[in-house]
């Protein structure tokens, strides 16, 4: 199998004979110190600063969504939400489900925000500003410097999902003021699903301390207090915190995070050359470097899928609903390499050959 989806993605060698290990006993000094130096690590990936923090919340991304927005805001907040697609719509249900007030910038299909989605928000007193910061349902990356320019000019609170863009497209917290930024285990980290992290700055921090969270596990206080010697209130997906602490460090071994970023432009620019003859259009206008959406112009994008998976053993990611038909991605992230990405364009072009599409 090749795996072309946008999460779970395929892991090294390395992280994956981690994972056929037993699961060690966690309260040891052993486990706190890979829990510190995992900390150490995303923090200099993030740019957060020295007098940031990182949670590690066992639970999937939307976990650490739902946490996230639970901390920081509250019913005196008004934020402002981008909802582009299936994972904008999942902050404006989180907002809901905790009352906390907000208005939803729609920005316009596949181009990506521009300045005039803004604008009509500009000096209204929000508090607050909520992104994803590539829609991966769409593979539409937002502009992170409009949004942060438009942030610090309002004074918002700007909390950046970057779960599948972190290690894809350039983003330092500091320098754009990204107060806090969630990413999770099984996107570009390249690790099982299970794990989703919470980068915070110095603001989140006071906030969160100041913070009436109406529950237990997700009270991100507990967890800081513990973090401070690499332990968790909880239980946690050991196994996976420390797949995670290998992979950190094979980055920082492969030259950091630029060197990574730059591996994964090259897969995404090498895959969308390689498909330029074939009957697909990209509609996004702003495109991330985790994935690419693309409607088939000949055929249907679930049966791509289905016959892609079941004759020739490639698996690309579908959309659900509305855009079954109309829209697949293939996702750059993961343990792939352009060979991969040359497997994928023979069998499309053996399905073009056959009449498929
Ligand atoms: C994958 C992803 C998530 C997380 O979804 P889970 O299924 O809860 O892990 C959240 N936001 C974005 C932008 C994503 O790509």
């Amino acid at each position: 199998m090749i795996n072309f989806t946008v999460g779970p993605v395929q892991s090294s060698e390395a992280v994956r004979s981690i994972g056929a290990e037993h699961t060690p006993y966690f309260r040891t000094e052993e486990f706190s110190k890979i829990m510190l130096e995992n900390e150490e690590i995303i923090k200099s990936f993030a740019g957060v600063g020295e007098s940031g923090r990182v949670v590690f919340i066992t639970g999937s991304g939307t976990a650490s969504m739902e946490a996230s927005v639970m901390n920081i805001f509250n019913e005196k907040d008004k934020v402002l939400v981008v909802n582009g697609g299936g994972f904008g719509k999942r902050f404006v249900e989180i907002c809901q489900i905790h009352g906390i007030p907000y208005d939803e910038i729609i920005p316009e299909e596949w181009v990506g925000l521009k300045s005039s989605d803004l604008e009509p928000f500009d000096g209204k007193g929000y508090t607050g500003f909520i992104v994803n910061i590539d829609e991966t349902s769409t593979g539409v990356l937002y502009d992170i410097k409009l949004i942060s320019d438009f942030c610090k000019k309002n004074g918002l609170f700007l909390m950046v999902d970057s779960i599948s863009s972190f290690l894809c497209d350039e983003l330092n917290m500091k320098e754009l003021g990204v107060n806090l930024l969630i990413t999770g285990s099984q996107k570009a980290l390249a690790c099982p699903p299970g794990i989703s992290v919470i980068i915070l700055d110095e603001v989140s921090l006071k906030r969160v301390e100041e913070a009436n969270v109406k529950s237990l596990y997700f009270n991100l206080n507990n967890a800081l207090k513990d973090g401070e010697r690499g332990q968790t209130p909880f239980t946690p997906a050991v196994t996976i915190l420390l797949q995670i602490n290998k992979r950190l460090k094979e980055i920082e071994a492969q030259g950091g995070i630029e060197s990574e970023i730059a591996r994964i432009h090259d897969l995404a620019e090498d895959f969308r050359n390689k498909i330029k003859e074939l009957p697909f259009d990209i509609l996004s206008k702003s495109l991330p470097n985790a994935v690419t959406a693309l409607h088939p112009t000949t055929a249907s994008a679930k049966d791509i899928f289905t016959i892609l998976k079941d004759e020739y053993n490639i698996w690309v990611c579908p959309n659900g609903g509305e855009m079954a038909e109309k829209m697949f991605r293939v996702g750059h992230i993961g343990f792939l390499t352009k060979e991969d990405n040359q497997s994928l364009i023979n069998a499309l072009n053996d399905m073009k050959k056959r009449g498929i599409i």
